[in-house]
């Protein structure tokens, strides 16, 4: 701590759960409210896939069936991700780690830095009201902003209510049988990390099945604790 009382090393954040959970969304409103930077090792994937990278070239047909990326790709793509300065101010890790390896890997590089996991979030839900979030929802294409049909439309069809873009898109991955295998993966390799931070003691449990505004209340008073 500083003479302020903030912390001198920036806090880093995880938030767990099964493809649906609402990671990204509440990761971009804890994003906005602590000042820290959100991190998703999806979004980068998309990114590497559509600039054609050697890496987005390998996780394309990985990320088409649902499986997860290979450990080396996702941690490489990370490792530079948080080396850029924006990072300096503290991260929302928003999909990773997803193995025991990725978390084992990131204790190791935050430690590089005098660093460590301040807390581990898991957004509990129920698999069958997963699929129903995921089938419906859409992002801005300009601004990243997430939308559902049913739990959060646009105030006007297909116009963004942040920056007004009409160019409103839908994840190819978001179908029924890619879904089952992301829910599947998630299960087999991601939810052991929950024992893994409980372990650790730095694991909260967040109920994650109310509205977008009642998860959001509960993951901040989560966060502040962890960042006092
Ligand atoms: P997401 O946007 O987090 O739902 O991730 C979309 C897809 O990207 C996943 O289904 C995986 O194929 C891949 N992916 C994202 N993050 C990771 C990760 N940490 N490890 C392995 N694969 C990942």
């Amino acid at each position: 701590m500083d003479g302020a009382g903030k912390p001198t090393v920036a806090p880093v954040l995880i938030l767990l759960g099964p493809p649906g959970a609402g990671k990204g969304t509440q990761a971009r409103m804890l994003e906005e409210a602590h000042g820290l930077v959100q991190l998703s090792t999806g979004d980068l994937l998309r990114a590497a896939v559509a600039a054609g990278t050697e890496a987005g070239k390998r996780a394309k047909s990985v990320m088409e069936a649902g499986d997860l990326v290979s450990d080396e790709i996702v941690i490489a793509i990370l490792r530079d991700r948080l080396n850029e300065a924006d990072c300096a101010k503290g991260v929302i890790l928003d999909g990773f780690p997803r193995t025991t390896v990725q978390a084992e890997e990131l204790d190791a590089l935050l430690a590089e830095n005098g660093q460590k996991v301040d807390a581990a979030i898991s957004l509990d839900v129920d698999d069958a009201a997963m699929i129903e979030r995921i089938s419906g929802r859409f992002t801005c294409g300009a601004c990243g902003e997430g939308y559902h049909d049913k739990f959060k439309p646009t105030a006007t069809p297909d116009v963004c209510d942040h920056c007004g873009s009409t160019e409103m898109k839908r994840r190819s991955d978001d179908n029924a049988a890619t879904v089952a295998q992301r829910l599947e993966a998630y299960h087999a390799q991601t939810a052991p990390l929950i024992d893994y931070y409980e372990t650790k003691g730095a694991l909260s449990r967040v109920p994650a099945m109310g509205s977008i505004e009642s998860i959001a209340a509960s993951l901040n008073s989560v966060v502040s604790k962890a960042t006092a």
